[in-house]
């Protein structure tokens, strides 16, 4: 059993608080658990970090001496990667043959692309503007923020953790992290590679828990900024309770991603793009392209197509190498997605593939067939909502512009996909989808940490990623230094002026 403890100032932490169940969603067996922390837990971490910021290292350091602990961060991590793929297999239920990759490696290259960004920080940076001339001369320094809240979703516990703490870190700032309760695993691992490569105690710190521990992170007046990943509605309630204490605020919140399919596109291309983008790690990513838009003209055909291929998609656990589309992540989690898939068959919505629970899987595991829903419109709630499950909704269109229109009629605004033979084509209708993050006949393609991500409409607030979300975590200071003592020479020392 792993019973996780908070990590503060430096030390392993027990606490008082009850404790939350983590289960390995392949088997629904409980593996260990997290503690359910309050505001006293949630403070001691603020306190811890606030005096790092203040008084430690940390800030004062060089980006280029932060930057080479990100590395060294990345090392410690690598150094026991076998352990680290099972602990997020058995954590998250995210596939042996997608996790290495996704979970695991991901995070290590992300680490290393935010350390090579350390030069964006060098101090100080030319001022945009003309120095007053004779007067005196303007820079622009780029500071840490302070303390940083960050949240992390359960689908990618560590990959969306170094989002946050990377560029945090390297800008100076010390953090609070608060994982998801169902995949702290994670954050663990992190913690102790910290621990590990001697990062000062309270640069780092992880509270674990839920919602009551969240609350209090985003109230704490010792907290400068948060950073949030995880579903719009509580996304917005964290904009909302940051409004106390006007903290800056990023957000990465939930899509329903367009894959807008051209009349000349090539199907096996889509169709196995868009399946693999819907049902990879059981359906959970963020930027899963979830509504398929489909011409009129080549519907048919593309059902068959995608009958035939999600029909050959294996469920099974996540360790089963076998496996293409592991369980979800809870049992909660399985009956919301099942609610979804009925509801959406109650109101006109046709199953062509899925749609019941699949056999041949481990009595208590969280599994649910891949589904496809097809003849349904775009307000069936399947086809509006962020479902987090293996299910692709299939949309037919009329034309171009009814497809863009389908396409845009969302809340969320995180991804899309074009397929197209013609390449200018594909380019004028990404010009005209409204995603933060746009592909032209792929999927899920991301240049390591310099490919910025700001989820428009209601799937983000502010930049992560990229040069923009690094300097996200800094603050602008503008320093004016006056070259001479010539009195004479200022409003308020001219002859005759009201300042004399
Ligand atoms: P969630 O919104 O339920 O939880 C996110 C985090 O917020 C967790 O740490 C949770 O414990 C915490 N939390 C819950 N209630 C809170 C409250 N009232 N105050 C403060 N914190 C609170 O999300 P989830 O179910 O863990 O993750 C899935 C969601 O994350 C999906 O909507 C998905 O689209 C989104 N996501 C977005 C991105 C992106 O980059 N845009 C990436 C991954 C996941």
């Amino acid at each position: 059993m792993s019973n996780f403890s908070n990590f503060i100032g430096g030390s392993w932490r027990g606490s008082d608080a009850a404790r939350l169940p983590v289960d390995d969603p392949s088997t629904g067996e409980v593996t260990g658990s997290v503690p359910d922390s309050g505001a006293a837990e949630v403070d001691a971490a603020v306190a811890a970090a606030r005096q790092a910021f203040e008084t430690g290292p940390w800030a004062r350091m060089t980006p280029a001496d932060r930057a080479t602990v990100l590395r060294d961060l990345a090392s410690a991590l690598e150094a026991r990667f076998d352990d680290l793929v099972d602990g997020l297999v058995a954590d998250t239920g995210c596939s042996v043959r997608m996790c290495p990759m996704l979970q695991a490696g991901a995070p290590l290259a992300h680490l290393r692309d935010f350390a090579d960004m350390a030069p964006l920080l060098e101090k100080p940076v030319p001022y945009p503007i003309q120095s007053t001339p004779g007067f005196g001369q303007w820079e622009l320094h780029r500071e840490p923020v302070g303390v940083v809240g960050a949240f992390t979703p359960y689908n990618f516990p560590l990959f969306i953790a170094v989002w946050k703490i990377a560029p945090a870190l390297l800008a100076g700032n010390t953090v609070v992290v608060k994982p998801s309760p169902l995949t702290p695993f994670g954050l663990d691992a992190f913690a102790r590679a910290a621990e590990e490569v001697g990062l000062p105690p309270g640069v780092v710190n992880v509270v674990h828990g839920d919602r009551v521990a969240g609350e209090a992170l985003v109230a704490s007046p010792g907290v400068d900024l948060i950073t949030f990943t995880g579903s719009t509605a509580v996304g917005k309630r964290v904009l909302a309770a940051a409004a106390g204490t006007a903290k800056d605020v990023i957000l990465e919140m939930g899509g329903k991603s367009p894959a807008v399919v051209l009349p000349d596109a090539d199907v096996e291309l889509a169709v196995r793009g868009t399946l693999f983008s819907s049902m990879m790690h059981g359906g959970q990513a963020c930027v899963a392209t979830t509504r398929m838009l489909v011409p009129d003209s080549r519907y048919d055909e593309f059902l068959e197509v995608l009958r035939a291929r999600s029909e050959r998609l294996v469920v099974g656990p996540a360790a089963d190498f076998a496996t293409d589309v592991g369980p979800v992540v809870s049992q909660a989690q399985r009956v919301k997605v099942e609610k979804y898939v009925s509801a959406a068959v109650e109101r006109g919505a046709r199953v062509l593939t899925g749609g019941e629970r699949p056999s041949g899987v481990p009595d208590g595991g969280h599994y649910v067939a891949p589904t496809v829903l097809v003849d349904l419109d775009n307000d069936n709630p399947a086809a509006s909502d962020e479902i987090f499950g293996p299910v692709l909704s299939v949309l037919r269109y009329r034309d171009v512009d009814d497809a863009i229109r389908i396409a845009n009629d969302t809340q969320y605004g995180l991804a899309a996909a074009v397929w197209s033979a013609d390449l200018e084509r594909a380019r004028s209708v990404a010009a005209r989808l409204q995603g933060g993050l746009v592909w032209i006949n792929d999927v899920a393609q991301a240049d390591v940490a310099r490919t910025p991500f700001a989820g428009k409409k209601q799937s983000g607030v502010g930049t992560e990623l990229g040069p923009d979300g690094l300097f996200a975590y800094t603050k602008v200071k503008s320093l004016y230094t006056a070259l001479d003592d010539n009195l004479d020479a200022r409003p308020y020392g001219a002859v005759g002026s009201d300042w004399e």
